[in-house]
């Protein structure tokens, strides 16, 4: 999500005539986008702005501003203690950065744009003082131009216990169809072929539009006839709103990836009562069953906390056994961060030493790389197609250090995503950036299966997929 407003917020400041530069000391205007899930990044934000104080009493014109989460989390308190900084703008006013930018500039004011708390008006009013930000897009501004995240909700109502979100992105409120369907034919006429839509909780979006309910099933159904999309990917689901309609349109049409993100967080029931996550072990497994049985070979993700307040020895080892008993394709573990604000914040103390933490964290990741790399090795010898997205790091990398002779074509190291979110690399030229090749596994590590490209079957513009692996 956060990628995504920086594209946007990016792209509208070089329509009003800015451009990019790689060195925050000699910009006129340094804009932070904030991630407030965990302490460590937040602290990473102030140690930013506290270097950048030198740099804005060389040149006061600077403009130094702080966006996103922690803009709407922290509000006021970022002026008490970077007193340098000139704006702050929260997720929900993302929209009025150029102009509170020009602002600044004519008068040498610092402007606050943020979103009401949760508590600070009905729920109609805090909703409309937070604006989802989805301008035209501006093709020049996406990491890769075969790809594209597309906002299809804001916010979140689940309110679990250790999270920010709901208030740093208020209420939950989905797009209109009819908008999320405009947009998506924009990128795939700008050349996108791969869209992944964003929602905290992106399973739960649903919107009436011309007297109909709209579930992400139907958005589904609407995108897959974009001529010119292969992919469609959604981030992150929530496990208790993954209903049939959703799997089986995930089985039903070719271009939807089988591929699930679906947070567990912990493998412990009263944990994930303290947590407030809205289900249990039992029901988490149902839906895995059913994914199974309706997607078979879908590749499904998660996220765990470990650490969390009151967690013993044995509610840390039921985390382990259901990454024993899932399988996940790769997990990301974090260690509980306390965060103000938060239910678990006022109600229970944060106890478990950070040595254990740290400990429970490495058997977790132990874990899951064995798992990763067992499931991983079952590719090796099948063949895959892959979304070529361009050179990977190793091969720019190796690009850097070798000239290649005057008119050879450059062969290197190219890395792409199968249908189930696994990293693929192979060699081959970097035209092939874009379109769906097909790779012949040989060798794999947890995180990637490596490959060569099966000649003489290169698929250039295509959005057939064929019944293979990947
Ligand atoms: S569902 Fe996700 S975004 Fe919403 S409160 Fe829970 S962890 Fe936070």
């Amino acid at each position: 999500m956060n990628m995504l407003d920086s594209e946007l917020v990016v792209a509208a400041l070089r329509k009003s005539g800015y451009e990019l530069t790689d060195n925050p000391k000699e910009a006129d205007t340094v804009l932070f986008n904030t991630c407030s899930v965990r302490e460590h990044a937040e602290h990473k934000i102030y140690s930013s702005l506290g270097r950048l104080k030198y740099a804005k009493n060389n040149n006061p014109s600077k403009v130094i501003g702080v966006m996103g989460c922690m803009a709407q989390k922290d509000q006021e308190l970022i002026f008490e203690r970077a007193p340098h900084v000139d704006l702050i703008v929260g997720t929900g006013q993302l929209a009025e950065i150029p102009r509170l930018v020009s602002e600044i500039r004519d008068n040498r004011e610092p402007q606050m744009a943020v979103s009401l708390g949760r508590k600070e008006g009905s729920r109609d009013e805090v909703s409309g003082s937070f604006q989802s930000y989805d301008p035209l897009r501006d093709p020049e501004m996406r990491t890769s131009p075969f790809q594209a995240f597309v906002r299809i909700m804001i916010g979140c109502d689940k309110f679990c216990t250790y999270c920010v979100v709901p208030s740093t992105r208020g209420p939950e409120q989905s797009r209109k169809p009819s908008e999320i369907l405009q947009e998506v034919r924009v990128l795939a006429d700008q050349g996108v072929r791969e869209i992944t839509f964003l929602g905290q909780t992106v399973n739960s979006y649903k919107h009436t539009e011309d007297g109909r309910l709209h579930r992400l099933s139907d958005l589904i159904a609407m995108c897959h006839e974009v001529e010119g999309i292969d992919r469609i990917k959604f981030v992150t689901s929530y496990p208790k709103d993954m209903t049939d309609d959703l799997l089986q349109a995930i089985r039903d049409f070719p271009k939807a990836c089988r591929y699930l993100h679906v947070p567990a967080q912990h493998g412990d029931d009263d944990v994930l009562a303290k947590m407030k996550r809205g289900y249990t072990i039992a029901e988490y497994r149902e839906m895995m069953h059913r994914i199974n049985e309706t997607i078979p070979g879908c590749a499904v993700s998660s996220d765990f906390i470990v650490g969390f307040c009151g967690e013993t020895e044995e509610a840390h080892q039921k985390s382990l056994d259901i990454i024993r008993e899932f399988r996940f394709k790769n997990s990301f573990i974090f260690k509980y961060s306390e965060r103000p604000g938060t239910k678990a914040h006022s109600l229970y103390p944060d106890d478990i030493p950070e040595e254990i933490k740290k400990r429970r964290n490495n058997e977790m990741l132990d874990l899951q790389n064995a798992i990763s790399a067992e499931d991983n090795a079952e590719f090796i010898g099948t063949t895959v197609e892959v979304l070529t997205e361009g050179i990977s790091k190793w091969g720019r990398k190796a690009a850097e250090e070798v000239d290649p002779e005057p008119g050879q074509p450059l062969a290197t190291q190219l890395t792409g995503r199968t249908d189930c979110d696994r990293i693929v690399v192979f060699d081959g030229n970097p035209r092939l950036a874009g379109s769906l090749t097909k790779v012949r596994v040989h060798d794999c590590t947890p995180t990637t299966l490596i490959g060569d490209i099966v000649t003489g079957e290169i698929q250039h513009g295509s959005s057939s997929m064929l019944p293979i692996l990947g």
